[in-house]
């Protein structure tokens, strides 16, 4: 993979930009968007098991409230920097825009390593972060949910701290909670499986039979799963899949040509999306180097993993059989690849919109638990199917309509709601 680095915020600045050029947006608006609107930098002081204290830097990012409180997760990371928080707040407003959901964009950090944390210690460091913005949260204000490396025990401790200052119990204002305790059935499910809606719409549109389709996947964790079989069950074909090896310190591709059985490889990788390679050799699957799942020949790439992982210098790797890639993981594409792809005329569906089922279903949580009224599985997947299938079809009518790149075109629908909803407000 390529060494060049990326600024993720210049990424999602320089994407804004080709959106507002097309809109022809006005200068104060341009303003306004390209910057987040609030940033919160704090410290979290935290007594540690031995009886030290240690200070965690924290971010929280309201990039756009215009449409609605600010939605997006909360990372913990030992190389978090602001400008990925600034990027993912941004990415965040378009969306919830894209699917058209009351909601804004916002995103949280923390830089440590809670490899490295005891469970009380992760315990004080939420309480400490949820006390030092307490002020800046809340169902109508700021709704927090999990995200690289936190999870809904985190987001519980953050929650009870927020109800223990505010006195009451306000389940709305943090989401992916677990079942049971705010939560929402179909979570777990939605954000995979929405890629899967937005592919297959596509493919409906453009008359070829999803039974006819191979895929090749990076990554194996929650995302890839759910929409591996998702995509399986409708009659896809997964022949690769690629992740992580923890104990190896590198990554590998599991490829089965005549098709991965998705159920046998779930009983084989660990809670982080590993695949346990002896297991999967002993299944008969062939072990590639970890790239090699950007080479196979296939009809669909569905990267699902991690950013900045097609980029110009391994483009050359991609079959020419491959007609579309499914952004699943956010930012896997750097934008300086975008017109390498859209001139070899493959189709890509643009990370905002293509996993926004994650975000859809979390507000279904919020709403819920704003009700306190709790549905069943298949009325929220019903409903998660409904959102994305409106939203795609939203996006490429728009880009049949003007010969737009899909990823311009879901921008310039995200963007254009947002300015609008700015616009009524009177801020711009
Ligand atoms: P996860 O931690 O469950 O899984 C990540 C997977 O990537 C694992 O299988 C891991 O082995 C694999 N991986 C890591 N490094 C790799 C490498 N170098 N090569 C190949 N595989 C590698 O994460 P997830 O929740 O599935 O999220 C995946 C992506 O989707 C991320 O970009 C995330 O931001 C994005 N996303 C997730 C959600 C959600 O609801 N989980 C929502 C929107 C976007």
């Amino acid at each position: 993979m390529s060494n060049q680095t990326y600024n993720p915020f210049e990424n999602a600045q320089n994407q804004f930009d080709g959106a507002a050029a097309i809109l022809d947006l006005d200068e104060g608006t341009r303003a306004l968007l390209r910057r987040p609107m609030m940033e919160a930098h704090f410290t979290i002081p935290v007594k540690m098991d031995d009886g030290t204290t240690k200070v965690f830097q924290a971010f929280r990012i309201k990039h756009n409230t215009a449409r609605g409180p600010a939605k997006g997760g909360i990372r913990f990371h030992p190389h978090e920097t602001v400008d990925t928080v600034r990027a993912l707040s941004m990415w965040m407003t378009w969306k919830c825009a894209v699917v058209d959901i009351p909601l804004g964009g916002g995103k949280g950090g923390v830089i440590c390593d809670p490899h490295n944390l005891s469970l009380p210690e992760q315990e004080r460091l939420c309480r400490g972060y949820a006390r030092a913005l307490y002020a800046q949260l809340g169902p109508n204000w700021d709704v927090p949910a999990p995200d690289v490396m936190t999870n809904g025990q985190h987001m519980l401790w953050i929650l009870d701290e927020y109800e223990t200052l505010s006195g009451g119990r306000y389940p709305g204002m943090i989401t992916g909670k677990p079942v049971g305790m705010g939560g929402s059935l179909g979570r777990t499910e939605a954000t995979g499986y929405g890629v899967v809606y937005c592919m297959k719409e596509y493919l409906r549109y453009t008359g070829i039979p999803i039974e006819s389709t191979t895929a090749s996947i990076q990554g194996f964790g929650n995302v890839a799963e759910y929409a591996a079989r998702m995509y399986t069950q409708l009659g896809g074909k997964v022949v690769a899949v690629s992740c992580w090896n923890q104990a190896d310190k590198t990554a590998y591709t599991f490829k089965k040509a005549a098709g991965c059985n998705i159920e046998e490889l779930v009983g084989i990788k660990d809670s982080f999306g590993s695949i346990d390679k002896a297991g999967a050799q002993a299944l008969g699957y062939e072990v590639l180097p970890g790239d090699a799942w950007l080479s196979q020949d296939v009809d669909i790439l569905i990267p699902a993993a991690l950013e900045n992982q097609i980029t110009p210098a391994v483009f050359g790797q991609i079959s020419a059989k491959v007609k579309l890639i499914c952004e699943a993981a956010n930012g896997p594409t750097t934008p300086d690849c975008d017109a390498l792809i859209r001139d070899a005329g493959i189709a890509l569906l643009p990370d905002f919109l293509c996993n926004a089922g994650g975000v859809t279903c979390s507000y279904f949580e919020q709403v819920q638990c704003n009700m306190n009224y709790f549905w069943e599985k298949d009325e929220v997947l019903e409903k998660l199917e409904s959102a994305m299938t409106k939203a795609f079809k939203a996006v490429y009518d728009l880009a049949q309509e003007k010969n737009l790149y899909l990823r311009d075109a879901a921008y310039v629908i995200a963007v254009k709601r947002v300015a609008e909803a700015v616009r009524l407000r009177g801020w711009a």
